[in-house]
């Protein structure tokens, strides 16, 4: 079966072309992925394209639609150097990562006229992915007519934490309006427990893992018997820990004064805290900690603060983790940060040493697909992982068709 799997963020889209069959449930690399990159250029779309044999091509093409650049990425499928098969309608099914599935979506779904309502009815939740997840939809039934189409929710692995984890403590009525903890990253997540069980010869349903998905976005999740039992993002991503570009969590009163003393609009806020702050707005440098590294190996002293702050708030997540879990089996890296830096994953073990957990610095400094960087005394395993979503999502859509 050929799955084509779609990952939209508000300025970019990503898909692979999966094959995939009943019998081999191992990760496969992708046939063929692409990339639309609006970032560059404004009115431009760039076009990265890489096959499974190493083929790879590059374009630009001058539009801000996105059903015009999907067209213009799925055309690499089938001419030019990238092509890897003859036609469009070889394509069995797609998949598309949903970030928000709100209280009704729990698990992943065929896509019908009330599923796209759904997704758009919770648009003010997810603002900027609900609507391009859609958007990203409608142009697949564009362009490849009536083949089933698939929603991965990213909240689908939260669904069933427990409702002393999914309550805020506010008025009651929150409840009723909606307004509690959703979590996300769930694919992610569930992804990497059941590859860490499935690595270390386990039963999923015997470990505890904490596992921490640490890229521009970072969340963290307690999953007891496969099921995520708490996790740090809420409501919305903006929850939990510091981030790229996002704060995490701050105390509720900060912006009821930025509102009253300076005035700000909920549009100024919510730039504020999803754009310009995390390790950007600390550091005044990016948003990719590699860059605020190296300006701290410089002796820059907000980047000194910035790489402080998100370690200690790792930390401290990771500690809460802990307590909704009562004991650790294996703490998992994974994303771009939990993947490839080893002296963030270094310092993040360092504070629960008291937990018998060793990390083996030699191995922590290999980046493999997987490793169990942890010591063999150990009494806690850790795993950095490399985490697949879109195969995870494919995975998903086999399953359901
Ligand atoms: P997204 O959350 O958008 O999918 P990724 O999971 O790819 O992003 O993570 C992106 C982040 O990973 C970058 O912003 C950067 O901070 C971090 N990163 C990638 N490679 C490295 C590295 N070698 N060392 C430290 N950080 C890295």
């Amino acid at each position: 079966m050929k799955i084509l799997v779609l990952n939209a963020g508000s300025s970019s889209h990503k898909c692979r072309l999966y094959e995939l069959n009943q019998q081999n449930r191992d990760p496969a690399p992708p046939l063929w992925q692409g990339q639309l990159d609006w970032t560059h250029q404004p009115g431009q779309v760039e076009l990265s394209v890489e096959t499974a044999e190493g083929k790879s091509q590059q374009t630009a093409v001058e539009t801000t639609d996105r059903t015009e650049g999907l067209k213009a990425l799925l055309e690499t499928l089938i001419e030019g150097p990238t092509a890897v098969i003859e036609a469009l309608g070889e394509i069995d099914a797609v998949g598309h990562r949903v970030v928000h599935g709100g209280e009704d979506y729990q698990q992943s779904v065929v896509i019908d006229a009330a599923v796209k309502d759904a997704i758009a009815s919770l648009a003010p939740l997810a603002p900027a992915h609900n609507p391009v997840n859609l958007q990203g939809i409608e142009a697949i039934e564009k362009l490849l007519g009536n083949v089933p189409q698939v929603a991965v929710f990213d909240t689908a692995f939260h669904a069933q934490m427990p409702e002393a984890a999914a309550t805020y403590p506010g008025p009651y009525d929150w409840l009723d309006q909606g307004i509690r903890r959703y979590g996300f990253h769930g694919t992610s997540h569930q992804y990497c427990a059941e590859r860490v069980a499935q690595l270390q010869g386990a039963d999923l349903a015997d470990l505890r893992l904490i596992t921490c998905h640490l890229g521009n976005g970072c969340s963290l999740a307690a999953i007891r018997q496969g099921r995520s039992v708490d996790t740090t993002m809420g409501f919305t991503p903006l929850d939990g820990l510091m981030m790229g570009s996002r704060s995490g969590a701050v105390d509720p009163s900060i912006l009821i004064y930025l509102q009253r003393q300076q005035g700000y609009t909920p549009d100024q806020l919510d730039q504020l805290l999803n754009k310009e702050s995390g390790l950007k707005g600390l550091s005044g440098i990016s948003n990719d900690l590699r860059a605020v590294s190296e300006a701290k190996s410089k002796g820059n002293p907000r980047a000194q603060l910035a790489y402080d702050v998100f370690i200690h708030r790792l930390r401290r997540g990771i500690g809460s983790m802990l307590a909704s879990l009562g004991g650790l089996d294996a703490l998992v890296f994974t994303g771009g940060i939990g993947e490839h830096s080893p002296p963030v994953r270094q310092a993040a073990c360092e504070a629960f040493g008291f937990l018998n957990l060793q990390l083996d610095a030699q191995a922590n400094q290999h980046t493999d697909e997987y490793r169990d960087i942890a010591t063999a005394e150990s009494a806690v395993r850790i795993w950095a992982i490399h985490t697949q979503e879109e195969w995870a999502i494919a995975q998903d859509c086999l399953r359901l068709l």
